[in-house]
């Protein structure tokens, strides 16, 4: 029986009570208590957040900026608040900053087929690292094929850190971008983004940074952190699927092209010429994802209740935790010791493939992940085809630790 826990945050946050919020972390899986970790591929949503969906088919579906209906008024407010509360969330200066995406993939190759093409040209450099997800590499590939421009990438070290001394080497006045995860989704590392984005500044090259393993874990301010492009998703911030953000500066937004053509996203049309429209709608062609847009607005809201700086010390706790036991496990090797981390840890355990390990983690009820992570260059760099991911959100708990610990060390008599 897994029962949450307070711990000695409780006074600021209480997982027991925050575990109500969702759900579908109360239910059997195989005849066991579900242990869900598999938060870095996606996160659970809390009732709030279903509630919101639901609302929003049940009483005011309709199109938006198109209709002088009520359900129509209704549902372009709705729309618009999201992005207003998004705006308020990552203290953007400005609401047009904010561009609704289908996620943090979109995003990426929004920035490369917009921003890229009217930037980057033959002979010039795109720096990213070693530790990227595939989504904000092989975007960048592609562009750097048709300018027939060069991807550069910032090593990392055996913790699994990006090395800063060779990165400020990898700028040249041909550098036009860098493009950078702020935590890794394989490794857990957190990049000390800041330092990094006032170094690339020194050589007036701007930053994108790719948000989508941060936002779930720590508060992001784009101002603070002076960073050009900022972009995440939804489904991994316990929102719905189908739904990311983009935020960019407005200097740069302005005078890039747009990215999709066709309804909404222009302001007249001719057949000789077409004037596009104001941000952010010049880069939010077609009909948007209206209903998970309105969801995400309800999950900000309900991030908003939550308090950050306890959930982060209850995380870290967390990982301290399970780092702890499952480094007492012989054959079980960690792959991402970085100093800052986020709850994820990617291990792998002598003589049984991953895939294993997951599989037989299935029958007691915990949900991991097995595989490259989407991140083939990050093992690579490790040397393994494959590791076995246990990732942490806020309602996970030091006994969802132990179930985990006590499962892993079945699979090894298993296989001994
Ligand atoms: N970047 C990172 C670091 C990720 O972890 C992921 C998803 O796992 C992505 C990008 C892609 O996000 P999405 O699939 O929501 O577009």
């Amino acid at each position: 029986m897994i029962e949450a826990q307070t711990h000695t945050t409780e006074l600021t946050f209480d997982v027991e009570k925050t575990r109500k919020d969702f759900p579908i972390l109360n239910q059997q899986v195989r005849g066991k208590p579900l242990v869900y970790l598999d938060n870095a591929a996606t996160s659970q949503k809390p009732q709030v957040v279903i509630d919101s969906l639901v609302r929003y088919y049940t009483e005011f579906n309709s199109n938006v900026h198109r209709g002088v209906h009520l359900l129509s008024e209704q549902a372009t407010e709705a729309y618009e608040n999201s992005r207003l509360k998004t705006q308020r969330f990552i203290n953007a200066k400005r609401s047009e900053e904010i561009i609704f995406t289908r996620g943090t993939t979109d995003g990426i190759n929004l920035i490369a087929q917009s921003f890229g093409r009217a930037n980057v040209h033959e002979g010039d450099e795109i720096i990213i690292s070693g530790m990227e997800h595939h989504s904000n590499i092989v975007p960048w590939q592609m562009l750097c094929a048709e300018k027939k421009a060069t991807l550069r990438v910032i090593p990392i070290d055996d913790k699994g850190e990006i090395i800063l001394d060779d990165f400020e080497k990898l700028f040249n006045n041909k550098t036009r971008l860098l493009a950078l995860t702020h935590v890794s989704n394989a490794l857990g590392t957190i990049n000390p983004i800041k330092q990094v984005i006032e170094t690339a500044h020194k050589y007036n090259v701007p930053v994108s940074i790719d948000g989508a393993q941060a936002v779930p874990h720590l508060r992001v301010d784009v101002q603070e952190l002076d960073c050009d492009f900022y972009v995440f998703s939804s489904h991994k911030m316990f929102g719905p699927t189908g739904i990311g953000i983009l935020y960019g500066k407005k200097s740069l937004l302005e005078v890039m092209p747009p990215y999709q053509g066709g309804g909404d996203m222009i302001k007249s049309v001719t057949f000789e010429k077409t004037i596009y429209n104001e941000l952010p709608y010049k880069f939010e062609a077609g009909t948007p994802n209206i209903a998970d847009t309105v969801a995400f607005g309800a999950t900000i809201d309900y991030l908003n209740t939550l308090d950050y700086e306890a959930i982060h010390n209850y995380e870290q706790e967390l990982l301290e935790y399970a780092t702890g036991r499952l480094s007492t496990i012989d054959g079980l090797t960690i792959i991402g010791t970085a100093r800052e981390k986020t709850g994820v840890i990617s291990f792998t355990l002598d003589g049984i493939h991953p895939h294993d390990i997951g599989t037989i983690l299935d029958t007691e009820g915990i949900a991991i992940r097995t595989g490259h992570h989407c991140a083939q260059p990050v093992m690579q760099r490790f040397n393994v085809p494959a590791t076995a991911r246990a990732s942490f959100a806020f309602y996970n708990t030091k006994d969802e630790a132990d179930v985990l610990v006590n499962a892993i060390n079945k699979v090894k008599e298993m296989f001994s």
